[in-house]
């Protein structure tokens, strides 16, 4: 059974993200699993500058001697896997017409933050779809039923949430983040789920999901985000604190892991520790709930 660091290649790793890969590793080694990687670029030929970003995030994870089991996926090589796996949800899926913008008009009682889909395109005629197809491509949603489903995180406890008919395929032909992750971490046996808690919102669904594939789903631990000192949320349009900007400041990898475990409980001020140490120290009860306050004027 394996953890996983799943990666996005929009932007090189921020500290923030270098965190949650951290404790991801950590999860992982702490109990004895795999740790793998896995590149998500569903959108990859429409990113710009993908290839670079995926080495730069390897390199800075290897850097930090975040070391990985097997092979490294890359999502946009596994169109045909995830076919497959729609296949087995047949009798679930529907085709949508429905723009962003006439998701958002129907939506008459949204909550959370995750739009809702209201239900539109769920029972079209076959004359309403014959009409509809000479208009646009479709995307693909599934009938969640509007279940409810629930999830225990290891540091946020109990989360449940209402699942509504999410997209599995966009209208480009491009399969969903959600459709994606669920199928790959079910492949994969990845058993242990460590990432950023903004996904925490998306963990019913994918938990819903994984259950209609045949997968268990996976245990959750959603580390809280990294908010730069203004109370934004650090991301590459704030100039965000990269590893490859640390080092050009002359700052070791050394000391940022030192912070990056004083961040996370796990070392006190001026200690300096190494990843083995780490390891053997970890316990997921000691991590900060709260989000991590980094003055960006103190790290670049
Ligand atoms: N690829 C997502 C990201 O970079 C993470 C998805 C996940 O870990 O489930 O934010």
């Amino acid at each position: 059974m394996s953890g996983r660091f799943a990666p996005t290649p929009t932007s090189d790793l921020h500290i923030g993200n270098l965190r949650t890969a951290l404790v991801a590793w950590l999860m992982a080694r702490s109990t004895s699993r795999d740790f793998l990687i896995r590149i998500e670029d569903l959108d990859g030929p429409r990113m710009k500058d993908a290839d670079q970003i995926t080495c730069n995030q390897l390199r800075d994870l290897t850097d930090l001697g975040l070391t990985h089991d097997g092979p490294i996926l890359r999502q946009q090589d596994r169109s045909l896997v995830y076919e497959q796996a729609l296949s087995r949800l047949e009798p679930l899926i529907y085709e949508c017409y429905c723009s962003r913008k006439d998701i958002l008009e129907a939506s008459t009682a949204p909550h959370g933050t995750l739009p809702r889909y209201p239900g539109t395109c769920r029972n079209l005629s076959t004359h309403e779809r014959t009409a509809l197809r000479r208009e646009r491509p479709p995307a693909l949603r599934i009938n969640a039923s509007s279940t409810v489903v629930g999830v225990t995180d290891l540091l946020h406890g109990h989360h449940s949430d209402e699942v509504d008919d999410f997209v599995v395929r966009r209208a480009d032909g491009v399969f969903s983040y959600t459709f994606a992750v669920v199928v790959d971490d079910g492949l994969q046996f990845v058993d242990q789920v460590v990432r950023g808690d903004d996904l925490l919102e998306s963990a019913p669904r994918q938990a819903w999901l994984a259950t209609q594939l045949g997968f268990t789903p996976p245990e959750y631990l959603h580390v809280p985000l990294v908010y730069s000192g203004d109370g934004t949320r650090m991301a590459k349009r704030d100039k965000a604190v990269s590893l490859g900007r640390l080092r050009k400041k002359g700052i070791s990898t050394q000391v940022i892991l030192n912070h990056l475990a004083q961040s996370l409980n796990l070392a006190t001020e001026d200690e300096s520790v190494g990843l083995d140490q780490l390891v053997d120290r970890f316990d997921p009860v000691v991590l900060p709930k709260e989000p991590w306050l980094v003055d960006p004027m103190t790290w670049a």
